[in-house]
């Protein structure tokens, strides 16, 4: 039974159970081996997972606890909205297209320069 603070201002805590904050979170080698305790396991008798994980109902976040110990916390990346993804997207495409058709002009009009300096042959 604990209480931490997380980044976004809110207390988490386990004290309430059965809780939305504490995790069982088992590696699969873990969870292998409880499966390997025989066919019929007492529930009393599977171990706790090797890390602590709690997960912040606000935010989100993820914390990683070796015993008391905070050694991980994942946060959530924002991710642009599709709008500023399909903007960003066309910027770069008419970016390189204006580039690529300036060198194709300067190539058709029979220049062999283009805007590197260097001569190239056609
Ligand atoms: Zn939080």
């Amino acid at each position: 039974m604990a209480r931490f603070p997380c980044k976004c201002g809110r207390t988490l805590s386990n004290t309430a159970c059965p809780n939305d904050v504490q995790l069982k979170v088992y590696t699969d080698r873990e969870w292998d081996d409880i499966l390997n305790m025989g066919n019929s396991i007492d529930p009393m008798d599977i171990p706790d997972p090797k890390y602590g994980v709690w997960r912040c109902p606000v935010c989100e976040r993820i914390y990683f606890f070796d015993g008391t110990r905070c050694v991980k916390i994942y946060s959530l990346e924002k991710q642009a909205s599709l709008f500023q993804r399909i903007v960003t997207k066309a910027k770069s495409f008419f970016q390189a297209l204006a580039t690529s058709t300036r060198g194709l002009f300067l190539l058709i009009g029979g220049k062999n320069t283009l805007n590197d300096g260097k001569m190239y042959k056609l």
